[in-house]
C-alpha cells in the first residue's frame, strides 16, 4: 500500500515536473532552429559529412561538393558581428513582428560570425548604432517578437553584445 501510494507521487511529481518544463520553456517562432539547454540557446545547422561545409538553418543537400550525407551540427551561442544595419521601417509581409506600421519598433539585424566561420543572418537586440561595433563579440539570445492569440509571447532568437568580451566561444 505503503508503495503504491509512492508511485503514485513519484508520478504526479513528474507530471508536475513537465508542466512547470513547460511553462518556463518560452514559445519558439521557429523551434527547428535552436535548441534551449536550460536558458542557454544553441543553434542548430547541418554539416556535410564529405566536404565539411556548414549549413543554418539545416540543409538536405550540400550545394557545395552535392553531397548528401548531412549530419546535425551545433552552432553554438557566441560568435562576432561581421556586419549590420538598423531596420527602420516596418517591413513587408511575412513579416509579423508588428500588428501595425503605428506598432513598429525599429531594430537591428546583422551578420554574426560563428566559430564555425558561418555567418548566421540575424536580429539583434540593440538598434542603436553607438553600441554596435564590428568585430564585437554577441551571445545568442531570445527575444520576445510578437504575441499569440491566447496571449503568449513568441520569441525569435537575436544576438546581443557579450557581457564577457575576452571569453572563447
Ligand atoms: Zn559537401
Amino acid at each position: 500500500m505503503a508503495d503504491e501510494r509512492r508511485r503514485g507521487f513519484r508520478r504526479i511529481d513528474k507530471q508536475t515536473d513537465q508542466m512547470v518544463r513547460n511553462m518556463q520553456q518560452p514559445r519558439l517562432i521557429a523551434p527547428h532552429l535552436l535548441r534551449l539547454d536550460g536558458a542557454l540557446p544553441t543553434l542548430l545547422g547541418s554539416r556535410c559529412s564529405a566536404c565539411g561545409e556548414v549549413y543554418f538553418p539545416t540543409a538536405r543537400g550540400c550545394t557545395r561538393c552535392c553531397g548528401t550525407q548531412l549530419e546535425a551540427f551545433d552552432l553554438g551561442h557566441r560568435g562576432r558581428l561581421w556586419s549590420w544595419t538598423v531596420q527602420d521601417f516596418c517591413p513587408k509581409p511575412p513579416y509579423d513582428g508588428a500588428a501595425s506600421e503605428a506598432d513598429f519598433r525599429p531594430y537591428g539585424v546583422g551578420y554574426v560570425e560563428m566559430a564555425c566561420g558561418l555567418k548566421v543572418e540575424s536580429r539583434l537586440t540593440l538598434a542603436d548604432p553607438a553600441r554596435l561595433r564590428i568585430g564585437m563579440a554577441m551571445d545568442l539570445t531570445l527575444e520576445a517578437y510578437r504575441r499569440d492569440a491566447d496571449g503568449t509571447a513568441v520569441h525569435t532568437y537575436a544576438f546581443q553584445p557579450a557581457d564577457d568580451e575576452d571569453t572563447p566561444a
